[in-house]
């Protein structure tokens, strides 16, 4: 397990342990029960110890021992039940779950956390129609429980239900009263997707605008509305990616393939030099607009200006593998290689390493392309460009 991993299992243990206490307190305002004794058994204390340190397993053996003592122990299940569920032991938890919820004594707000706990136990094993179900339960018995809404919406993403994912999360921001602009503008391009595919060409266009009303930053939109206009009207699809890179700079990349194909189709492809010229302006760093500009120079023969630049954008950037194999292809252009070089430059376009690397900012996977919900997390627009140093050689 990844330590990023490991911290949300402990958080969402940690939270499952504070939602047990909610309920032993409304509990003891309702004068039903008091302090619960589990509290003062070692095995709870060094369960929570190996929970705080990450030991779950030890954690699981402990708080086992505390349930041997106090069967009841409304929110130790809970936990453990948690626990098993992250370790990989679903069954153990909903066995658990089941059992909590053949009790008579539990309040709404504890069946309707239990129920959507046991969805959450069906969605992580894979039993969809019941997880949907169990959360639907959920719902039923407590509206407005965040925990069952929070896996609805998660469950509508994994089967690519855009539009009901889109009213969960409409539904969880108006109860949280959270700004959830970004990943619901994230769902509108996914609905407008989906539309595009069925050939709904209008209401992909609608989606897509709504999106950008949602967040401006949404550059997938932009990407797909400048795609719906490069044929009828390039010199109007340029616009839009030119807006999408004024509001987005760190983008711009995703940007350059279609905006040099509108500027062409516009017969202005040095506007394209132009625009490359200005991002290297307002950032030296940047070797994308660099190594953009060097193959558009290539293309046109000026191989010579093209070598310069990727040399330039080498000094700032020396860890970049693509421009070393840009380097390769343009000195391919300017004189022929010999039978050794062709081989190594044929290796170095075969390999199959990270040419160029993009992380998940909150889980830290990898991936060798710009991906907008992380596959791992599940998150949206976590991905940024992998920065390594240069070699620590050269430091
Ligand atoms: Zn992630």
């Amino acid at each position: 397990m990844t330590d990023t991993a490991l911290v949300a299992v402990v958080v969402a243990a940690l939270g499952g342990l504070l939602a047990g206490a909610a309920f032993s307190a409304s509990r003891r305002r309702a004068g039903e029960r008091a302090r619960p004794g589990f509290r003062s058994s070692p095995h709870y204390t060094e369960g929570l110890h190996c929970l705080a340190t990450g030991q779950l397993e030890t954690a699981i053996h402990e708080l086992g021992k505390v349930l041997r003592d106090h069967k009841d122990a409304l929110e130790v299940q809970q936990v453990l039940s948690h626990l098993y569920r992250e370790v990989g032991q679903v069954e153990r938890a909903i066995e658990i779950h089941r059992a909590l919820l053949a009790r008579s004594d539990l309040t709404r707000a504890e069946r309707a956390h239990t129920l959507a706990s046991l969805g959450t136990d069906f969605r992580k094993a894979g039993f969809l129609d019941r997880a949907a179900a169990t959360y639907a339960e959920a719902l039923a018995v407590d509206p407005r429980n965040l925990h069952a809404l929070v896996g609805q919406q998660k469950l509508h993403e994994e089967q690519r239900h855009w539009r009901e994912a889109y009213e969960a999360q409409t539904r969880l921001a108006r109860l949280r009263k959270s700004d959830d602009g970004l990943v619901l503008a994230f769902l509108q391009v996914e609905m407008g997707r989906e539309a595009e595919r069925s050939g709904r060409t209008r209401d992909a266009e609608e989606a897509f605008r709504t999106a950008l009303s949602l967040d401006r930053r949404v550059f997938p939109a932009h990407l797909a509305l400048a795609e719906s206009w490069m044929v009828r009207d390039p010199r109007r699809a340029a616009s839009i990616l030119e807006t999408a890179i004024a509001a987005s700079p760190e983008r711009a990349y995703l940007a350059f393939e279609p905006l040099q194909e509108a500027y062409a189709a516009a017969g202005e492809p040095s506007r394209f030099v132009a625009l490359c010229e200005r991002l290297v302006g307002q950032d030296p760093r940047d070797w994308r607009a660099r190594l953009a500009l060097a193959r558009h120079l290539r293309a046109e023969g000026q191989a010579g200006d093209s070598l310069g630049l990727l040399l330039r954008a080498l000094e700032a950037n020396p860890h970049v593998l693509l421009v070393h194999l840009e380097v390769w292809r343009t000195l391919r252009a300017l004189r022929a290689l010999s039978p050794e070089e062709q081989r190594y430059v044929a290796t170095i376009e075969e390999s199959a390493l990270y040419f160029d690397p993009h992380i998940c900012t909150v889980c830290r996977y990898r991936a060798d392309d710009m991906l907008w919900r992380c596959p791992h997390c599940h998150e949206w627009n976590t991905f940024v460009e992998e920065r390594v140093g240069p070699a620590a050689g050269r430091a």
